[in-house]
């Protein structure tokens, strides 16, 4: 059963009636990742994810008793490190945890971050530094999706169709030139305007839709050059190429 967050930050899900550690889980995001202060936690989080509020409240009695909630000027804070918040977060949620920083797949790094290797996040690894290139000047008004994790991007090509995209924007419209791409995941009304191509890459949201295949796609903007950047450093995952006749 998915946990009562997202990726895109704080999302309802479908969630019908929920367990207790994804009450635990959605108290501890809400609370360390997203610093919401409400004196009615539970009922907010009943409301907006479909958690059942008897559990949410038995579940932030708990992390009351147990040092990880508490209440500061008669507000419900945080009073632990995020280390710990993120440990019994990843305990509740049963993702997969950086063993240093406590990050979980649903709950990446302020700044974001990848998996280098099981239990170990890219912002811990030193790696993070070697990436990203140099991005063109455009994407210095893009705001960042926070705390969201980022994979390998999936291309549903493969990596010679990337290439040539790519280069192909590149000839048309030099060295800065934003691609456009499309995406299908659905958009909500809240939706940030960037999202993850892929570690550090952001693509940004147009705000325009297309039919492709009978199916609506969102159109986003990606700059190139980092596009083909990321395609060599490994950080984008295509279809394999078909056997060549030689
Ligand atoms: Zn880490
Ligand atoms: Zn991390």
């Amino acid at each position: 059963m998915p946990v009562a967050v997202k990726k895109d930050g704080f999302e309802a899900k479908q969630i019908m009636g929920g367990t207790y550690p994804e009450a635990r889980a959605a108290l501890l995001f809400m609370v360390y990742a997203e610093g919401f202060p409400s004196d009615d936690l539970p009922e907010l989080l009943a409301e907006e994810t479909g958690l059942r509020i008897d559990l949410l409240q038995v579940a932030q009695d708990d992390l009351i008793k147990e040092g990880l909630l508490g209440y500061r000027h008669g507000h419900l804070a945080a009073t632990a490190t995020t280390k710990e918040a993120r440990h019994a977060y990843a305990k509740a949620t049963g993702e997969t945890t950086c063993h240093s920083c406590g990050c979980t797949e649903s709950w990446g790094c302020e700044d974001g971050c990848w998996w280098v290797s099981e239990g170990l996040c890219s912002a811990c690894s030193g790696k993070a530094a070697q990436w990203p290139p140099p991005l063109p000047e455009a994407l210095r008004d893009w705001p960042l999706p926070k705390r969201q994790r980022t994979t390998p991007a999936r291309w549903l090509s493969t990596a010679t169709q990337f290439r040539a995209f790519f280069e192909e924007a590149l000839a048309q419209h030099g060295e800065d030139a934003l691609a456009e791409i499309y995406h299908s995941v659905p958009r909500g009304a809240s939706a940030r305007p960037t999202r993850w191509f892929c570690p550090d890459l952001p693509m940004l949201a147009t705000g325009r839709q297309e039919v492709v295949g009978g199916k609506t796609v969102h159109i986003y903007l990606l700059p190139a050059r980092a596009a083909l950047l990321a395609l060599d450093a490994g950080l984008v995952k295509c279809r394999k190429d078909k056997g060549v006749p030689t």
